[in-house]
């Protein structure tokens, strides 16, 4: 099994959709605010951590994306993994940096930026979660 974060959102001013994840979260690509927020990063850092801890790798067997916040995870999910498997940085942010950048946006452009700062916020979030007790 895997811990899916259903959650979407879609900006009432220009229908981007983005996670309001904190309360001064404003839209990614109209800077208009949130109506609501929702505490997207300690989920996700939850459902990260569960792959890696259930399957021994950050991405998981099959991921069935139904939301928003599973989209993002998705496209998280490879970033942990090479992030894990690499020797040549420790700085989880410059490493996120660089391979979101090098991903295609297509016309959510906007997400990038936004994901980038959810990657960092994710991993920061796994650090302090204490670890599972293995069953
Ligand atoms: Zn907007």
């Amino acid at each position: 099994m895997t811990l899916h974060v259903v959650y979407s959102y879609s900006c009432p001013q220009c229908e981007a959709h983005y996670i309001p994840y904190m309360a001064d979260v404003v839209c990614p690509r109209c800077g208009a605010a949130a109506t609501e927020t929702f505490d997207y990063i300690p989920k996700a850092a939850r459902s990260v951590r569960f792959n890696l801890e259930s399957y021994g790798t950050y991405i998981p067997p099959a991921w069935w994306v139904g939301s928003l916040g599973d989209h993002i995870l998705h496209v998280m999910f490879p970033v942990f993994e090479n992030f894990r498997l690499q020797t040549s940085t420790t700085d989880f942010s410059e490493f996120a940096l660089m391979s979101f950048s090098a991903m295609n946006w297509g016309d959510q452009q906007y997400l990038r930026d936004h994901v980038i700062r959810i990657a960092g916020l994710v991993y920061d979030e796994m650090q302090r979660q204490p670890k599972r007790d293995p069953e």
